[in-house]
């Protein structure tokens, strides 16, 4: 197995089922709270680290209690702890997430915090750790001059820059450049490449985009439609498991974790999608996100 690492947020999620979703000045009594881990960069790694990768998490937290909640949580499922950065000035990164019960749609605010406070000392500190890896997975919610130094260094190493676009900020042609493959949501496809990614033809034009920014894989999650995958000249949409969805929460996170565990055990790309997408079915139908991560032995079943 080739060694992989995340690099990027941890946030608690704070979520609250309710009836529907607040409009502006509204309250609503919610039916349901609970907090948990979470952060894309999190997420994604416990989704790879649960599916059997010897994965690396790199992120940062505040020194308050709810830093407590990744630490506690990577101990009980037997993870590293050995790169998470403390700031003591700022707080552990929060996530607020409502869904509404009757359609499981959501609506989320993310305070970065601690994690949005990462230096260039710390990405300096992780020179080894990058140079061992094969793949680094990145997301965009921490902050990015981290990030770009993080592919600097992958890109010293030969070690492969998976970019997961989200959420959408902008980003500069030079840092795509530096970046093996992305894997946007058909949302940050559309706000990145300008063209609405609404069925093959349109999914080809936005990989044409990235693929001329030097991107090398393009790989473009559809929700429900399942996965679009431009690769050495094969584009096709892989289509979505039917299943009974319970949260879609996290399911990029899922589908991105899985993605990378597959690669990391060489898995061919056609294949490590198909991986990913069964992981990320087997997510949505759990309340959640890191909670929904399944276990390899799940998604093996599930494939079977
Ligand atoms: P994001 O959570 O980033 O918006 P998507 O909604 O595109 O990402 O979902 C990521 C992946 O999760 C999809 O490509 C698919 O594999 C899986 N997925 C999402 N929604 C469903 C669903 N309703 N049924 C089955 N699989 C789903």
């Amino acid at each position: 197995m080739k060694k992989a690492a995340v690099f990027g947020s941890f946030v608690v999620d704070l979520m609250a089922r309710s009836p529907h979703l607040p409009v502006p000045g509204e309250t609503v009594k919610g039916s349901m709270f609970k907090m948990g881990p979470g952060g894309k960069g999190f997420n994604q790694c416990v989704a790879a680290h649960k599916a059997g990768s010897d994965v690396v998490m790199v992120t940062k937290v505040g020194t308050d209690s709810f830093a407590d909640v990744i630490l506690d949580t990577m101990k009980d499922l037997g993870m590293s702890r050995e790169h998470i950065f403390l700031n003591k000035d700022t707080e552990t990164g929060i996530a607020l997430i409502i869904v509404d019960e009757n359609t499981s749609q959501n609506e989320i605010i993310i305070v970065p915090g601690a994690c949005n406070t990462i230096t260039a000392g710390e990405v300096a500190s992780i020179e080894d750790v990058i140079r061992k890896c094969e793949y680094v997975l990145l997301q965009l919610e921490v902050n990015q001059n981290a990030n770009e130094m993080v592919a600097d260094l992958a890109n010293k190493y030969g070690c492969k820059v998976i970019l997961n676009t989200a959420p959408y900020v902008p980003i500069t042609d030079e840092f795509l450049a530096k970046c093996y493959m992305v894997t946007p949501n058909e949302v940050e496809a559309e706000a990145i490449t300008g063209i609405a990614v609404t069925n093959l033809d349109s999914a080809k034009k936005a990989a044409a985009y990235f693929k001329k920014k030097g991107v090398t894989d393009v790989v473009i999650t559809l929700g429900s439609r399942g996965v679009f995958v431009s690769s050495k000249g094969k584009e096709a949409i892989i289509p979505a498991y039917k299943v009974k969805v319970v949260d879609t929460t996290g399911a990029g996170d899922a589908f991105n974790g899985g993605l990378l565990a597959a690669l990391a055990e060489e898995k061919e790309l056609w294949d490590a999608v198909r991986f990913a997408n069964a992981l990320a079915a087997l997510s949505v139908q759990k309340l959640g996100t890191t909670p929904s991560m399944p276990s390899r032995e799940a998604v093996d079943k599930f494939l079977a």
